[in-house]
Order: structure tokens, then sequence, then C-alpha cells
């Protein structure tokens, strides 16, 4: 059956074929039925019900402010009949009108294309799944809502005591909150993890796979990179020198590049490229991080060392 308006203005439904009425003209607004058969409709003073295709309220109360969100999921406000005044409670309903009670009272952020429901509650952060029915209570500082910046992920960096950890659906650590950062980079099966201030990778069972030594990484041309290199502020000038490794050798800092530097400009809006130890500034005071350094060569005894690791997808 379809929604239509009748001779009074008021919504009912009718039969598709026959254009009779099933639900008679009585509703001030209202919804089509969605796919579990659920219609919201408006019975005046802004109070709403949700009806089957019989007419009946399925669940029984009245809301205000009812809104369909994602995966035809509704959300709204309860009217306490001895109250109605009063601000009620906001919920959050399936499709079919059962309520998400884990999902009571809480903050909605936002629901993602995944069906992730991102929520906070008393300043705390949680995630519900719309799909699987996994709820992650409110109670981290932040969470990353199991994706990584292209795909669903099944982990999510959360934020305890200041500190990063990585946790699956079912709230298991996989990552111990020990961390600055977390990136979790699972095409390639590790993570990318941040301690004073230094760089290292580790597995998803938290055991260490290159060890905190690194500055910088990048993830180019399904490799990841790590760098020792330090990143370092530079001034407006038209040349800068950029800080050279320590041979690993004999620990001379008389080095030279031996090919190609590429650097990334974190706070400007190109990438630019420099030969040897060279490079263009054209921004005052910006962030420079290197992304790919190739090799070295040590002036004083001859060694040849790459201070760049590269990891690729498994
Ligand atoms: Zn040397």
């Amino acid at each position: 059956m379809k929604l239509k308006k009748g001779p009074n203005d008021k919504y009912g439904y009718v039969d598709n074929k026959t254009d009779e009425w099933v639900i008679q003209p009585r509703y001030c607004n209202a919804t089509e039925f969605n796919l579990a058969g659920i219609a919201i409709v408006t019975l005046g003073k802004g109070r709403q019900i949700l009806i089957n295709k019989e007419n009946k309220n399925v669940t029984g109360k009245i809301y205000r402010n009812v809104s369909v969100t994602k995966f035809d999921y509704i959300k709204a406000e309860e009217i306490d009949s001895n109250n109605p005044a009063a601000k009620g409670d906001t919920i959050f309903l399936k499709p079919t009108g059962d309520e998400i009670t884990e999902l009571r009272n809480m903050f909605i952020i936002e629901v993602t294309n995944e069906g992730v429901v991102e929520l906070t509650y008393k300043d705390k952060y949680g995630v519900y799944s719309l799909v699987t029915g996994k709820f992650i209570k409110p109670k981290y500082e932040r969470i990353f809502n199991f994706r990584d910046s292209k795909n669903a992920i099944p982990y999510a960096v959360v934020y305890k005591d200041h500190k990063a950890g990585l946790i699956d659906w079912d709230d298991n650590i996989i990552i111990p909150f020990d961390y600055q950062d977390i990136i979790p980079c699972v095409e390639f099966n590790v993570a990318i993890v941040k301690k004073n201030d230094l760089i290292g990778v580790v597995d998803f069972e938290g055991k260490e796979v290159y060890p905190f030594e690194y500055c910088s990484y990048s993830i180019v041309d399904n490799k990841i990179c790590l760098n020792k290199i330090v990143t370092t502020y530079i001034e407006l000038k038209e040349w800068y020198e950029v800080s050279k490794p320590k041979c690993p050798k004999c620990l001379s800092r008389k080095v030279k590049e031996t090919n190609w530097v590429e650097i990334n400009h974190k706070y400007g809006d190109r990438t630019e490229f420099v030969i040897g130890t060279r490079a263009i500034a054209r921004k005052k005071k910006v962030l420079i991080s290197y992304d790919r350094v190739t090799s070295f060569e040590c002036s004083s005894c001859g060694h040849e060392f790459t201070e760049t690791k590269t990891i690729t997808k498994k």
C-alpha cells in the first residue's frame, strides 16, 4: 500500500492496485512504509507513533522529533504521557520498531556508510554496529571507528589516559595502551606505532616487528617507508640544509646522498623534491619530514647504507 493525501488534507494509505483506502486519512503527516512494514505518522501537536500495515501502534509509545537515519533506522524522543512537556529520552529503533536499548540517551554523532554508529556519553566515546549489533560502550577518550582512510577494518584505535591502543569489535585489546599514536595498516598486517616521539612497527599480536628508531613514515606505491632522519623546522630562506644521518659503521656525519630525497611539507600544500642536501623553501616555518630517502654514502669510510626501511603488502 502507498501513502496518499485525502480530501480532508490528512494522510492515509491506499491499496497499490485498487487505490481504495486501507488506512483512512486521519494523520497530519506520514511516511511511506519501510521494508520492515513500519511507517511514522503524526497525530497532531508533533506527537508521532510507529504503525504497522494493520494501523497498530507497534511500540505502544508516543514520540516527537522522529527522524529516519541510514539503513531505515529511526531516532525519536519519547514523550512521557504523565508529563508531556518534559524532555524525554532519546532512543534509537531498528526499522522493525524494536528499540536498540544500548543506544538509549546516547548522543549519536554519526552513522557511517558501513552502519557504524559513532556515539558519545558523558564525554566518552563508543560505537555500535547496526550490522552486527556489537557495542563498544562509551568509555574511551577518543575512538576511530573501525576504518582506515579508505576501508572498513576489524580494529579501532582508541585512547585511554591519553594513550593509544587497538581494540577489536569484542573490545579485546589487540595492541595495549602504550603508544602516542597507532596507524593500523591491515593490508600490510602491521601497525605503525609511535612512542617517545619515535616510530616503530608492531604486528596485530602487539609483537615488535621493527624497533622504535624511525622518525617518519610514508605509505606510497603499496609500500610503507620508515625513515630515520629527523623531522625539523626550517626558516624562510632560499635554500636550507637538511640534517644528515650518521654512518652506522664509523658514526661519521660526513655522508652524502647518492639518490633522490623526497620531502613532504606537512603544513604546505606541495611535495617538493630535493637532490643532495639542498631544497627550496617557499614558506616560513614549514615542518618537513623526509618521506623517501634511497641511499647514503659515508665520505669517511665509504660505507653505503640506507636509512629507509620498506614494508611491502603481505
Ligand atoms: Zn662511515
